[in-house]
């Protein structure tokens, strides 16, 4: 016999998680939408209630579309298990609360989505975790912001929007050093681009409402556990390794070895917090990945070809994109990236605040609105919307200064992408 060799990318985006339904036959993954699932007898209700049974009880924890999302993203990304929640922010709240409690702290990246940024400084302060911002191009940053309380890093692999990439094994080392997971926001480049767990990363998580989806179409978000993390190398994290009170005194690590996160994600996390994916959502996502090889492909080198001709433009001051040579992300992005450096990123237009108000206004291929990774052309003046609440020094830190724009380059052809910039900068900046 033979050896049977691992499968492709393109095929496993199509295929891992997903078979045809075994009562209809139906091959595409139907929409489950139905709250609540038959139990054979009460021996089998007891069992899926104990955990001694996998089996789907009630939607807010499991369903079966959801279900093969979070297969499919567990394969590609190569981790064992995975959770999908109702948006990349939950997801974000769900990584975390898997893993802090009140008086915890994390340390960040400062270079994340503005709205992450938001997020972890406000929203999270409520729950009483701390975050630390830091710097993350030095992984030395990361080492003087973790003390005894630290319970995570979280960073994003490719910055939105900067396009920035960051030193994932650098941070993986920092973080392990002191005992506690790295977690990377996998949104960007997608698992076609980059696989954070191959460098170190314990947890991934995405906004699946970007690529993966990536038609514009369903709010997502999901967290992949690697299952190489130990638990048990400190007392950090007793609510996954100690007796648990609402389960009859079973050590999720004991239970579950690996998959230790991934069930406390779904039967604590998800149950008590209740941020669920809905099957609607989970059926556009896991139809988006089917052909999410192909369009990260177009998406990189429309971008490639696009960031080119605007280093060349006399009306734009810099390009920030870690596919061009002249990035000082270059090399990291060809260590991480090697297929390309995926589709959104940053420019500055000559004339500042007014000039990125005049071209936004201007565009007619590209949409003016807050999204990335649509297979639509998109543009956005962060400094006038999604960094908006930020401070200056935070906007700065962000790359989302006031001559900044963003663009999530689609999978149109780049010619009629070029096209469209190249009249919106005639219009808005002067000679
Ligand atoms: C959009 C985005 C998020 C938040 O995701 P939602 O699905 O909008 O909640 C988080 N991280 C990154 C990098 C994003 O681009």
């Amino acid at each position: 016999m033979s050896e049977t060799k691992p499968q492709g990318l393109h095929t496993r985006a199509i295929h891992a998680g997903a078979s045809p339904d075994p009562t209809t036959g139906a091959r595409v993954t139907p929409i489950h939408q139905s709250v609540a699932f038959v139990f054979r007898d009460v021996e089998h209700a007891a069992n899926l209630f104990n955990l001694d049974e996998a089996g789907f009880i009630y939607s807010r924890l499991t369903n079966p579309t959801v279900n093969a999302l979070q297969d499919r993203m567990a394969d590609l990304e190569g981790g064992v298990g995975a959770v999908c929640t109702a948006s990349g922010h939950a997801a974000q709240m769900l990584a975390l609360f898997g893993l802090m409690k009140a008086g915890d702290e994390f340390v960040a990246s400062n270079k994340l989505y503005g709205g992450s940024i938001t997020q972890f400084g406000h929203a999270f302060t409520r729950f009483g975790w701390k975050v630390v911002f830091v710097d993350p191009d030095d992984p030395d940053n990361v080492r003087r912001a973790c003390n005894e309380r630290t319970r995570a890093v979280f960073s994003e692999s490719l910055a939105n929007p900067g396009g920035t990439m960051c030193d994932v094994q650098g941070l993986a080392d920092a973080a392990h050093e002191n005992g506690v997971p790295l977690i990377i926001d996998n949104t960007l480049a997608t698992p076609v681009l980059c696989n954070p767990i191959e460098y170190g990363a314990d947890l991934v998580v995405h906004s699946t409402t970007k690529f993966l989806s990536g038609h514009g179409n369903a709010i997502g978000g999901v967290v992949i556990d690697s299952g190489k993390f130990d638990w048990s190398t400190n007392d950090h994290y007793s609510h996954l390794t100690d007796p648990n009170p609402a389960y009859h005194g079973m050590s999720f690590v004991d239970k579950f070895g690996d998959l230790a996160y991934t069930v406390y994600s779904i039967a604590v996390s998800l149950r008590d917090l209740g941020p669920t994916m809905s099957p609607m959502n989970a059926y556009l996502t896991l139809n988006g990945i089917e052909t999410l090889p192909l369009r990260m492909r177009q998406h990189s080198d429309n971008s490639l070809a696009v960031a080119q001709w605007l280093e060349q433009n006399p009306k734009v001051e810099w390009v920030s994109y870690a596919g061009l040579p002249s990035s000082p992300y270059y090399e990291l992005a060809r260590r991480y990236c090697p297929k390309g450096a995926g589709s959104v990123f940053t420019f500055g237009v000559r004339g500042g605040y007014e000039s990125g108000v005049k071209v936004v206004e201007s565009v007619k291929l590209f949409s003016h609105l807050a999204n990335i990774g649509d297979t639509r052309s998109l543009i956005v003046h962060p400094a006038s919307t999604t960094h908006r609440q930020l401070s200056d020094e935070q906007k700065a830190a962000a790359s989302a200064g006031p001559e900044v724009i963003r663009l999530s380059i689609g999978i149109e052809d780049a010619d009629d992408i070029i096209a469209d910039l190249d009249q919106a900068l005639e219009i808005s900046v002067g000679e």
